[in-house]
């Protein structure tokens, strides 16, 4: 088989065999098949798009790249949740620790930012010390001591979905729905989780921009997971803003700990509440409202924000030195040059702001600045008088603030009337 001739079939709108998808995905993890080969695949995949046939072998083969964890050793129910990234979104910070202190074990392993949106793994790293590189039996260690570990995809766990992932980051191939399914529930099956919860994010700032791709997409994945004998769950829920108020890594580190003290924005604490409560309906903890309740309390006791900090400390982490060199950033205000109702035109040009700004990567190997990002002081729907702030911008360059502060305001608009605003969760799809 020549590289060659499945990248044309695809491009040509072909239907790939499971034999050839494996010939793709394992021959370019073992390096044999070159970067350049893998590019032009993935923009054949993105351009003509995958049957369900076709988007279950990928899955498959994503999966079967590398090895295995073995969670027999993990007492206790394992869920996870991820989401198809969005700008701001920083809930598996919070998730991941409020479901951990209510008794069930989370062993996640999550990804980079990827395009315009920011990665759990760029945010936990931006507190110094923070290793998302743990060997395994660190890892089962640490979910087994303190209930929650997040890894990053090192060592030998889906290497396919690693390179593929770095790859479609810096050649505008990631928001295709075969790609995104693959690649999340690639990573997912590699892992021996009981329950998975989906946050599929749709609007400007999402992959998908519209509710009915981001219904296929949650659809896809619900299936996916469902075959592979998991509970799976998916709410599709809002990204035509970012969530919360904070993009940047060390930025949404702060706020997901203010959202841990109850402190947190009314979009993004909500949010985090749902999802934590759907892994507790799945782990048959008990029906909605007392999952909401032992939610909420988690948050009132301060056991989440605890479960937090043991799990940073477990894995190397210092929030003493979060704030690190904090006074070291230029710092830029964008005003109101009118008074009127801000709207927010495009999520996805927040995040690219904030990439400019150094919170992201342009290219495979680029360093990121933690400290880098954007505060919004205002937010769509909110009214500003002419002069008030709507953001801050911070970066170790006064240059990228003035790129990514363009980049913002043109996708801002101030107008005389309250936008429409649709509800954050829009759908849950089982
Ligand atoms: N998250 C992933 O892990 N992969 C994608 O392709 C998109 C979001």
């Amino acid at each position: 088989m020549r590289m060659y001739d499945v990248i044309k079939k695809k491009r040509d709108g072909g239907i790939l065999s499971e034999e050839e998808i494996s010939f793709f995905v394992s021959g370019y993890t073992k390096g044999e098949i070159p970067n350049y080969q893998a590019s032009a695949m993935c923009m054949a995949i993105y351009l003509k798009g995958m049957t369900t046939d076709e988007t279950v072998a990928l899955t498959y083969a994503i999966r079967d790249s590398g090895d295995k964890l073995d969670f027999s050793s993990i007492n206790g129910i394992r869920a996870d949740k991820h989401s198809t990234g969005g700008v701001g979104d920083k809930t598996s910070l919070v998730v991941a620790p409020i479901v951990a202190s209510l008794g069930l074990k989370v062993a996640k392993m999550s990804g980079r930012g990827l395009g315009h949106t920011g990665g759990t793994i760029d945010k936990l790293e931006s507190i110094p010390g923070f290793r998302t590189d743990l060997t395994e039996k660190e890892f089962t260690e640490c979910v087994n001591n303190v209930g929650v570990a997040i890894v990053g995809q090192n060592k030998n766990l889906a290497p396919a979905d690693k390179k593929l992932y770095a790859l479609r980051d810096v050649t505008a191939t990631v928001d295709s729905i075969p790609l995104i399914v693959s690649s999340i529930m690639g990573k997912k099956l590699t892992a021996d989780d009981d329950i998975i919860v989906l946050d599929v994010k749709t609007g400007s700032g999402a992959f998908a921009k519209t509710e009915e791709d981001a219904t296929f997409l949650a659809k896809s994945m619900v299936d996916i997971g469902k075959r592979a004998g998991k509970k799976t769950v998916a709410l599709i829920t809002d990204m035509d803003s970012p969530l919360g108020r904070n993009i940047g890594n060390a930025l949404e580190v702060e706020e997901a700990i203010e959202a841990l003290k109850g402190g947190g924005e009314e979009d993004f604490t909500m949010l985090c509440k749902e999802l934590a409560v759907n892994m507790l309906i799945l782990a048959e903890k008990g029906t909605r409202n007392e999952c909401l309740e032992f939610v909420d309390n988690a948050i009132k006791s301060g056991i989440a924000l605890r479960k937090f900090e043991e799990m940073v400390s477990a894995q190397g982490g210092d929030l003493s030195r979060l704030n690190e060199n904090k006074d070291k950033y230029f710092t830029k205000e964008l005003k109101a040059h009118k008074s009127g109702y801000v709207v927010c035109e495009n999520a996805s040009s927040y995040g690219t702001a904030s990439l400019i700004l150094g919170a992201g990567r342009n290219t495979l190997d680029e360093k990121i600045d933690y400290r880098a990002g954007i505060v919004l002081k205002k937010k769509t729907g909110d009214y500003v008088n002419k002069g008030d702030t709507i953001a801050v911008f911070y970066s170790m360059s006064m240059k990228k603030i003035e790129s990514a502060k363009k980049v913002f305001e043109e996708a801002t608009r101030i107008d005389e009337n309250k936008p429409k605003m649709r509800n954050l969760i829009l759908k849950r799809i089982e």
